[in-house]
Parts: C-alpha cells; sequence; structure tokens
C-alpha cells in the first residue's frame, strides 16, 4: 500500500523551527515508506493570512531539504492545493451531511454559549451542549440558508459515543467529543469554513492515510474522526509531533523572531545545521550532527520520536553556527 503524507500549514507567520520540525516528522514519515508528499495551503482564514507567506513557507522548508510530490507550486492530480479555492468540495461534503442529519444552524454568539456553559473556558472553544440543540427542523433549513446572505452557523451533531485511537507518537487515546467540545462548527456565522471541515475533506479528496501535526492538533483529531466516519470514509494514521517552546517554556510566536527558518538562515546557518538539530531533538540522531533531510530516511522509526516539549535556546542562531 503506498502512502500519502502531507504538511498543510496556514500562511499566517513563517516557518519557525517548531513547524520545521513538524514538516520534517511528516516528510520523513512519508518518505521512509516510500510515500507520497503533499503540500497543502490552509488560508481559510483571510484576516490572518499574510499575503506571500504561502510562498515564503514553501522557500524555506525547500532551503532545509524537504520537497514535495503535490502542492500549489508543483500541481497534481488533487489540485487545487490552496483551500480558499476548494469551496466547491466543502459545500458538496456539507450538503451530504445536511441530507443525512447531522447538521442544524446555530445562531447562538460566543457570549450566549459561555452563559449557558457550566464551567468557565478561557479557550475559544465552549462546548455546545447537546440541550441547546434545535428540537424540529424545517425540512428546507439548509436550502434556505444556502439560498441566503449567511446568518447562521451550522453545527455538526456529535455522537456520545467515545473515539479511541492510537496515536503514533502519544500513544492510546480515547476522548468523549461531545463531553469535550460539543456539537461544532463546520461553517461559521460569517460564511467562513471551518478548519474541521475543511482540514477532514481535503484530507479525504487528496486520498492522504499519513497525517502529522502538531500535538496542538490532538483535541481536533476526535471531532475529525467523527466527521470522518459521518462522511462515509476511513481515519489516516495520526501522530501528533511535540511542541518546541521557546526559553522561557512558552508556544513560539510571532514574538520569536530569531527562531525562524528565514532568520536562521540569513544569519548564515547552514540548512545542514538545521537539520541536524532537529533530527536530534526529534529523537534520530544522539548528537545534532549536521546532515540532509534525505540521510534521516534510514534513520526514521515512530518509536524514537519522544513525547516532551522541546526547549530551544534564546540565540538558536549561535549555538548551530560553525
Ligand atoms: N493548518 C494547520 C496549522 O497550520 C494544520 C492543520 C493540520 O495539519 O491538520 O496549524
Amino acid at each position: 500500500m503506498s502512502c500519502r503524507g502531507r504538511y498543510a500549514p496556514s500562511p499566517t507567520g513563517m516557518i519557525h523551527a517548531g513547524n520545521a520540525r513538524t514538516a520534517l516528522a511528516a516528510w520523513l514519515s512519508a518518505r521512509s515508506r516510500g510515500g507520497a508528499f503533499v503540500w497543502r495551503v490552509e488560508d481559510l482564514d483571510p484576516p490572518r493570512v499574510v499575503p506571500g507567506l504561502a510562498e515564503a513557507q514553501m522557500q524555506d522548508l525547500a532551503w532545509l531539504g524537504l520537497d514535495w510530490d503535490e502542492g500549489p507550486d508543483v500541481g497534481g492530480p488533487f489540485a487545487p492545493y490552496v483551500q480558499s479555492a476548494r469551496s466547491a468540495f466543502y459545500d458538496e461534503a456539507l450538503r451530504r451531511l445536511a441530507a443525512a442529519g447531522r447538521l442544524f444552524p446555530c445562531r447562538l454568539s460566543r457570549k450566549d454559549l459561555q452563559a449557558v456553559a457550566s464551567a468557565p473556558h478561557g479557550a475559544e472553544e465552549v462546548p455546545y451542549p447537546a440541550s441547546l440543540r434545535p428540537r424540529e427542523l424545517a425540512p428546507d433549513w439548509f436550502e434556505r440558508l444556502c439560498a441566503g446572505p449567511p446568518d447562521a452557523a451550522v453545527r455538526f451533531r456529535v455522537d456520545e459515543r467515545p473515539v479511541a485511537f492510537v496515536d503514533r507518537v502519544q500513544g492510546p487515546i480515547t476522548e468523549r467529543a461531545d463531553l469535550a467540545v460539543g456539537d461544532f462548527v463546520l461553517k461559521r456565522r460569517d460564511g467562513l469554513w471551518a478548519y474541521q471541515l475543511a482540514v477532514v475533506v481535503d484530507d479525504l479528496a487528496m486520498a492522504i492515510d499519513d497525517v502529522v501535526r502538531g500535538a496542538d492538533l490532538l483535541a481536533s483529531t476526535a471531532r475529525q474522526i467523527q466527521l470522518i466516519a459521518a462522511l462515509g470514509g476511513t481515519p489516516p494514521a495520526y501522530a501528533h509531533v511535540p511542541l518546541m517552546v521557546n526559553a522561557r517554556g512558552e508556544k513560539l510566536s510571532k514574538r520569536d523572531q530569531g527562531l525562524t527558518l528565514h532568520s536562521l538562515r540569513e544569519a548564515g546557518v547552514a540548512p545542514e545545521a538545521v537539520a541536524g538539530y532537529l533530527a536530534h531533538s526529534l529523537g534520530l540522531l544522539d548528537r545534532p550532527e549536521p546532515c540532509r533531510p534525505a540521510d534521516l530516511v534510514p534513520l526514521f522509526a515512530w518509536e524514537k520520536i519522544g513525547r516532551a516539549d522541546w526547549v530551544l535556546p534564546e540565540d538558536l542562531a549561535g549555538s548551530l553556527a560553525t
């Protein structure tokens, strides 16, 4: 069986060491099994998308030594590889889910939900309690919603059954999506497609069976597995790679400019030094010896990948300089 992996960054920030490490793991997972690697641009949140960043991200990872068989720059059988050009696919999936009775419109604001939530939620998502589901829906609610200007979000009815899967890094996971998040949004009230729908529809359409991404997305996986089942698909294998944090133990952000591939490159660091460092941080090399990603293909095994977050030094460029 051929394996198909992907890297699907949102063009909202420069590739930093943590993104590069996840991309390297995703690339190695596919390449070590002779699989194909796909690049997909996840640009569904227009206010956050920075023009030119998708290209810059590709340049940075090509500099590191990664390559891809399909993507916005090279094309491929599942084009387009840019989510903003794939609305027809999301539309079609939404229609199927509506026909199957899995959707309902929601006009509650985040504030309304916050008011009914039993516990305070600082997170961006407030669990949607099943008690708020509409008891009855007009048979043509979906058509009417599609016909007019967007005035309601569309939510997916989650299943109460626990979702169980084995993550290749994090181990066996069981999650009750109904308790963790409840019925979640697939299309926002402002008409934008939600990440959860787009990622599932695209991975199915592009025949992706190997999903490697940051551990911050582990909490989305149970939801995505439920959506895949509702669309009649088979879930891919999942691996959620631990995050890299800055010297203060914080998740990397735009403030950590010095930790981007671009700044390392500008500082004269060789791509081999970065690749060796990332491979060492993943557990693939005992020491951070310079290497090319291609040299790592025979060394790759999921059993070697550690579960702990990796703390980056303040002066990464300095510590990688030869
Ligand atoms: N676009 C997401 C991000 O940049 C990744 C989505 C995924 O790999 O499922 O965080």
